[in-house]
């Protein structure tokens, strides 16, 4: 198989006077964007950068990310790509750990870089669309062609999870696997050539980074970027750009219909492929989105990190007599199979652990072999997410393993409290955790954020619960916060809120 840095070539000789990145500042085709690639990567070297080297990059997207991704692939080095919304303890803990040497920063986040951190590492500024470290990227001569020094083996990328259930770990990908993620988006929705895709959430993100930017590379697709992601830009960029694919988690969809009054003068006809994930939605919303968007042609996406993310695909035709369920097979290049117990796989209408196998696996966790081990049985990588299979064999997504309560021998399902909370009317939103208990092992217990203006009243919130949930599966102790701990992606820390209710029990 190619490495990346293969493939950007490939890329500059087919697609040459092409678009490869659109932003509202620059259009650069695969033919500038490969020269730049070069000539930052002459600046890199110069800095001492050599094959194995890890180089961070924290940003928003933009054209200088791209191509301070890509330079540190030309060389031989390993990309470690950081969500820009981290705060300076986590930022300095992901350096540490992947021993970046160098961090390519938006020069407004750089500040933020701790002082602990630049004693190890060097900050090069990103330069929005335009420069990288002050080294302008387009225009000027050709750059001296460099020696291609990666193979399609070796390390590209370590990606760090969100660290939604314990410290963020490095999943180390290689060039193969990470291209193997973009093969699998050609197959499973038939990104090509002639696609202009919205990148419009994170890059640093797997799916984005993987499936959009570099599957993209991979099929000659444009990638139109956008620094971060806004409802009334999403639909002016769609339409000014002709884009044909769009990926969002599920509130990217809901919120230009919240906020865009003239949501209907937009022209969005040139999309035909919408895929949402990171979460399920219903069948209401799937049908509202359909009717909205006056297309049906919406996928679901499920993976994670170490998958690189490749994972289930809930198809069009499925999303509302199935509205909720991550679909039924892995992708192509990805077997998924649900398990009871190590030895035992679940049957239809039971529910158990998704264990998946695919060929973007991760090779492993980095400077974490324990992890590695603990997290792979017989070649299968066990998910941590718990689904309940239906009588067709489709997969729905309970729980995180981590995020089950046991109460008096009992299985709950912290989702299932989770979404009977959700319809009492002074509800926010709210979390469910298992607080030790002398008694039952573990008690349910919910932390609520209710709606501005509402006042607590316990007794209701019990009755609303008990009238749709079994008893045993019902909150005994509730606490109103004014807001829930979050990861830098959006995602609840339960482990947060477990340790501090723990404590007060
Ligand atoms: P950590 O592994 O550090 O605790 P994390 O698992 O949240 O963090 P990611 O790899 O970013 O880190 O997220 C993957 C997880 O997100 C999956 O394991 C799953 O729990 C959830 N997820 C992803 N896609 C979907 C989806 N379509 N529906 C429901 N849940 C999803
Ligand atoms: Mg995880």
């Amino acid at each position: 198989m190619w490495s990346l840095d293969e493939v950007l070539t490939v890329a500059a000789r087919k697609y040459g006077a092409k678009e490869a990145l659109v932003t509202a500042n620059r259009r650069v085709t695969f033919a500038e964007l490969d020269a730049a690639v070069t000539r930052f990567a002459h600046h890199l070297r110069a800095q001492g950068v050599k094959p194995g080297d890890k180089v961070a990059v924290f940003g928003r997207n933009s054209i200088s990310w791209a191509v301070g991704f890509l330079a540190t692939l030309r060389l031989g080095g390993v990309t470690v790509p950081l969500n820009h919304k981290l705060a300076p303890p986590e930022l300095a803990f992901i350096v540490g750990h992947s021993e970046s040497r160098i961090v390519l920063a938006d020069a407004d986040l750089a500040a933020s870089v701790p002082a602990s951190t630049r004693e190890t590492s060097r900050v090069l500024l990103l330069g929005g669309d335009d420069t990288l470290d002050g080294v302008t990227l387009f225009g000027g001569d050709a750059p001296a062609p460099l020696p291609r020094v990666a193979s399609s083996g070796d390390v590209a990328e370590i990606l760090y999870t969100s660290g939604t259930t314990g410290l963020p770990k490095g999943c180390l990908h290689s060039h193969a696997n990470v291209l193997f993620a973009g093969m699998a988006s050609s197959l499973a929705y038939g990104l090509d050539s002639t696609d202009r895709v919205l990148l419009a959430m994170p890059v640093w993100h797997s799916f984005p980074l993987n499936n959009l930017l570099l599957g993209s590379l991979y099929v000659g697709a444009t990638v139109v970027m956008m620094p971060e992601y806004h409802p009334l830009e999403m639909l002016e960029t769609i339409q000014r750009e002709r884009c044909t694919l769009f990926f969002g988690a599920p509130v990217a969809f809901l919120l230009p219909l919240r906020t865009v009054p003239d949501f209907e003068r937009y022209d969005l006809t040139s999309v035909r492929t919408w895929l949402y994930g990171g979460g399920p939605i219903d069948a209401d919303t799937s049908r509202l989105l359909a009717k909205r968007y006056r297309t049906e042609r919406f996928f679901q996406i499920f993976g994670m990190t170490e998958t690189g993310p490749t994972g289930t695909l809930l198809r069009p035709e499925e999303q509302v007599a199935k509205a909720g369920s991550i679909g039924r097979y892995g992708v192509s290049g990805c077997d998924v199979k649900v398990m009871r117990d190590p030895t035992t796989e679940a049957k239809p209408g039971e529910v158990g652990e998704i264990w998946m196998r695919c060929q973007s696996m991760m090779l492993g966790y980095y400077r974490d072999p324990e992890a590695t081990a603990a997290a792979f049985h017989d070649g299968w990588y066990r998910t941590g997410d718990v689904a309940r299979i239906d009588e067709d064999g489709y997969l729905f997504i309970v729980d995180r393993i981590k995020d089950m309560i046991i109460t008096g021998g009992e299985n709950v399902y912290s989702k299932e409290v989770e979404d009977a909370l959700a319809s009492h009317p002074d509800l926010a939103e709210s979390a469910v955790i298992g607080i030790p208990h002398k008694d039952w092992g573990e008690t349910v217990a919910a932390i609520l954020v209710l709606k501005k203006g509402a006042t607590f009243d316990e007794a209701s919130f019990q009755a609303h619960c008990e009238s749709r949930l079994a008893r045993y599966k019902s909150p005994r102790i509730y606490h109103v916060v004014e807001s829930l701990p979050r990861t830098p992606s959006g995602k609840v820390i339960k482990v947060e809120l477990r340790k501090k209710y723990a404590a007060r029990a």
